[in-house]
C-alpha cells in the first residue's frame, strides 16, 4: 500500500472517530475500510445503555460497505485517542474475515499520528469460514 492511500485511510478513520457515540466509556474509535474498487467507508463506535448492544467502529464501517454492495475489503484502518495502537476485537476480526483474506492490510494508528500496518493473517491466522454453505 502506498503512503498516500495509507494516510488517506488514517485520516478517514480519524474523521469517523469524531462522530463516535461513546458517552459511557469515552473511548472513541474510528475506522475506515477500503474495498477492492477503491471505495472507502467510515465507521465509529456506537454505545448503548444496554452495554452489550454497542457496535465497534470496524463493524460499523464494514456493514456500511456491505450495505453498499461491496464484498471485498482490502484494508482496514483503526484509530482511537490512545497513545498506543489498538487492534480490532475478536468479533471484528471474525467480521473482517468474512470480507477479507490474510493479505488484507490492517492499519493501526495512534492519536499522535504513529501508524503501522499488519497483515490480517498475523492477527487472525485461522478464521472459521463456511464457504460450503455460501449461496453467493
Ligand atoms: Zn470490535
Amino acid at each position: 500500500m502506498n503512503k498516500k492511500l495509507r494516510n488517506e485511510l488514517i485520516a478517514r478513520a480519524n474523521h469517523a472517530k469524531e462522530t463516535s457515540y461513546s458517552p459511557y466509556s469515552q473511548f472513541r474509535v474510528g475506522a475506515a475500510v477500503l474495498t477492492d474498487d477503491g471505495t472507502i467507508f467510515e465507521g465509529c463506535n456506537v454505545e448503548n445503555a444496554s452495554y452489550g448492544l454497542a457496535i465497534c467502529a470496524e463493524r460499523n464501517a464494514i456493514f456500511q460497505a456491505a450495505h453498499a454492495g461491496k464484498r471485498k475489503i482490502t484494508a482496514v484502518a483503526v484509530t482511537s485517542d490512545e497513545k498506543t495502537f489498538i487492534t480490532p476485537c475478536g468479533a471484528c476480526r471474525q467480521v473482517i474475515a468474512e470480507f477479507a483474506d490474510g493479505s488484507t492490510d490492517i492499519i493501526l494508528s495512534t492519536k499522535e499520528g504513529k501508524s503501522k500496518i499488519v497483515k490480517f493473517e498475523k492477527i487472525f491466522p485461522t478464521p472459521p469460514k463456511l464457504e460450503k454453505l455460501k449461496k453467493k
